[in-house]
């Protein structure tokens, strides 16, 4: 028998857990986008969290279960995004060794911050090594913990935290859009609407090229796709998790797949309306919403904006196109 999947009092906990050591995020609003869907659209903002993503929430979490072992021994996670960051930056605030496992042609400015926060890097050659069982053999060989970035009851708590605070701060919705990768966020996210405002349907929105959750949710099991190519870095995964799917075919009411230029157009309306950076990943809520249009009309809406993180000339490039 797997494990019970995590409830809304384990998103409670973590909540209690990370007070005061992530940022409560703003909500955002747009006057320009309420008038264009009619509806009222409520924007929490995770690229103003601590290292620009939600990802810190989920860390911080499982770092902070971690017992007085596994604190001396440390911490290892393979990831050239987001997660990186987050259990870096978690595990120097909370004295715990980090060991990082990173494509050895991630950016040169990834890696950096990365041992900026502390970490150890181990770089791997990402056409001919297995970067999760590189993670799994230093786990054993140096008594590591291994924490992956979504399929984790303690990561998902810890996700679920953001929209528990934004239905707290501005009651219930209608419908919740979020951003949907391996499903950390979103289960954590249907997790915390169940509880505090079980009428709100909640929309996970994945990349078209990277449509393997919407292919599960409709066929009813875990479809795995080959790593696919979008502008969405932080949504690449090949499956959905052990964890969150359940949780997802349990929860969550539909899934919506956007193009990558529909992503580009929501940057471009943050940067140039809500003034904002917003990494091409967190557009794919508003993307989704935007898709749904005239449905939306009269209803009041929540969108997470799950990072900011992107390379600036990048960022350049794409809303110069
Ligand atoms: C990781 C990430 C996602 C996807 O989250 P999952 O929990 O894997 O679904 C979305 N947006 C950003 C910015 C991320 O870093």
């Amino acid at each position: 028998m797997s494990n019970p999947l995590p409830t809304f009092d384990d998103v409670a906990r973590a909540a209690t857990r990370i007070k005061g050591h992530a940022h409560h995020t703003p909500v955002l609003r747009s006057s320009t986008i309420d008038q264009r869907l009619g509806a009222q659209i409520f924007f929490k903002a995770e690229n103003l969290q601590r290292i620009g993503a939600f990802k810190f929430r989920g860390a911080f979490n499982a770092l902070s279960r971690f017992s007085a072992e596994q604190r001396r021994s440390g911490v290892v996670a393979f990831s050239s995004g987001n997660h990186a960051q987050a259990i870096a930056l978690s595990a120097r605030m909370l004295n715990i060794p980090a060991t990082i496992v990173m494509p050895e042609d991630a950016p040169a400015a990834k890696i950096a911050a990365t041992r900026g926060y502390g970490a150890q890097v181990v770089l791997f050659d990402r056409y001919t090594q297995d970067r999760e069982a590189i993670g799994k053999r230093l786990a054993q060989e140096q008594g590591l913990t291994l924490i992956p970035p979504f399929d984790h009851e303690d990561v998902i708590a810890g996700q679920g935290t953001a929209a528990m605070e934004l239905f707290e701060d501005h009651g219930a919705f209608d419908r919740l859009f979020v951003c949907l990768g391996g499903g950390g966020l979103i289960s954590g996210s249907a997790l915390a609407a169940k509880a505090l405002a079980p009428d709100c349907e909640v929309i996970g929105v994945e990349p078209l090229a990277g449509n393997d959750v919407q292919q599960s949710f409709y066929q009813g099991k875990i479809v795995s796709i080959p790593t696919p190519k979008t502008l969405a870095d932080g949504a690449q995964t090949q499956a959905a998790g052990q964890i969150t799917f359940p949780i997802i075919q349990r929860d969550v009411s539909q899934i919506l797949a956007v193009t990558d230029q529909e992503l580009v157009r929501c940057m471009r309306f943050f940067a140039e309306r809500m003034k904002i950076v917003v990494e091409p990943t967190g557009c794919l809520g508003l993307a989704g919403a935007l898709q749904m249009g005239e449905a939306l009309k009269g209803q009041r809406i929540g969108v997470i904006i799950s990072g900011g993180n992107i390379d600036l000339p990048k960022f350049a490039e794409l809303l110069s196109r």
